[in-house]
C-alpha cells in the first residue's frame, strides 16, 4: 500500500528530516580518531530528544541504539559500542531516524575519520553522486526502476558492487512503507512514481564484491570480502516538477568545514 502525502504531511516529514540532518551534522562535528561509536550514539540521542523528537531507531524491531553506525567493511545496521573506537583513515556510515509529530525522518551520511585514503575517498564521493543521480529521477511519471537504474549504472561504472539485499523504501508515519526502492534495476520498470509519494533513496555501495554477510549479532551487515562500503540516504518527496529533497546535506557539510 503506497500512501500519498498531502503538502502538510510533506512539511512534517521535512521537519523530521531537517532534524535528522542537524543530528548528523552534530555527530559529524564529533567524529575524530579516539571517539567511540557509543559516544556518538549518546550525543545523537540527547540532541534528538532536546529538539522534541524521539530516536526512531531505538527499539525498532529491538534495535538497541539511536543510530546505526557502520565502520569500513560494515555496510549498514552497525550497533554503536563503547568498544568500537574510531581511528584515522576509517570511513563511518551513520544512519539516523527521528519520530516527531506523527512522522518519521530517515537519512544517512558517510564520514571520513581524519584523512582517508584516495580509494576510500572515491568510494564515498561516487556513492553520494549515485544518490544524486537516483534522486534526479524521482519525479512524477517516472518509475522506481528509473531511480534504481540511475544509482546502479553510475556505481557500477566505477567497478563497485551494488548491494542487493537491502533497499530504500517509502517514508511516512512508518519508517518502512511501500514501495521498496532497490539500488539496482531497469529503467521503465517498477511502481509508478506519483505526486505526493515520499521515498528514501539509499545507495549502499561496496568497493569490491556486492556480496554481503549478516553478522551473528542479528543486525550488522558487512561486505563478504571485507572491503569498505559507503551509504548515503535522502528522503525525497516526488513532485510533478521533480524531486523535493527533504534531507539537507549542506547542514552536515557546512558543519564539517568549521
Ligand atoms: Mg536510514
Ligand atoms: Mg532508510
Amino acid at each position: 500500500m503506497i500512501y500519498l502525502k498531502t503538502d502538510e504531511e510533506i512539511e512534517l516529514l521535512r521537519e523530521n528530516n531537517l532534524l535528522v540532518s542537524k543530528t548528523l551534522a552534530e555527530v559529524g562535528r564529533h567524529i575524530r580518531p579516539g571517539v567511540t561509536t557509543r559516544e556518538l550514539d549518546t550525543l545523537a540521542e540527547t540532541f534528538i530528544r532536546d529538539h522534541g523528537a524521539v530516536p526512531a531507531f531505538l527499539g525498532y524491531q529491538g534495535f538497541p541504539a539511536s543510530l546505526c553506525i557502520s565502520v569500513n567493511e560494515q555496510v549498514v545496521h552497525g550497533i554503536p559500542s563503547s568498544k568500537c573506537v574510531l581511528k584515522e583513515g576509517d570511513i563511518v556510515s551513520v544512519d539516523c531516524g527521528t519520530f516527531m509529530k506523527g512522522f518519521v525522518g530517515d537519512s544517512a551520511y558517510t564520514f571520513a575519520v581524519g584523512e582517508v585514503g584516495a580509494e576510500a575517498r572515491q568510494l564515498m564521493e561516487v556513492t553520494k553522486e549515485a544518490l544524486y543521480k537516483g534522486t534526479a529521477q524521482a519525479k512524477a511519471g517516472n518509475r522506481v526502476g528509473d531511480v534504481s537504474a540511475a544509482v546502479q549504472e553510475y556505481a557500477e561504472s566505477f567497478g563497485y558492487g551494488v548491494v542487493r539485499e537491502l533497499e530504500g523504501h517509502g517514508l511516512g508515519r512508518k519508517m518502512h512503507e511501500d514501495p521498496g526502492v532497490p539500488n539496482y534495476g531497469a529503467r521503465g520498470r517498477g511502481p509508478l512514481l506519483r505526486e505526493g509519494m515520499v521515498i528514501c533513496i539509499e545507495p549502499m555501495i561496496n568497493m569490491g564484491t556486492k556480496a554481503v554477510v549478516f553478522e551473528r549479532d542479528g543486525w550488522t551487515v558487512r561486505t563478504k570480502d571485507r572491503k569498505p562500503s559507503a551509504h548515503y540516504e535522502f528522503a525525497v518527496a516526488v513532485r510533478r516538477n521533480g524531486p523535493d529533497v527533504l534531507t539537507d546535506f549542506s547542514i552536515i557539510e557546512n558543519a564539517l568545514k568549521n
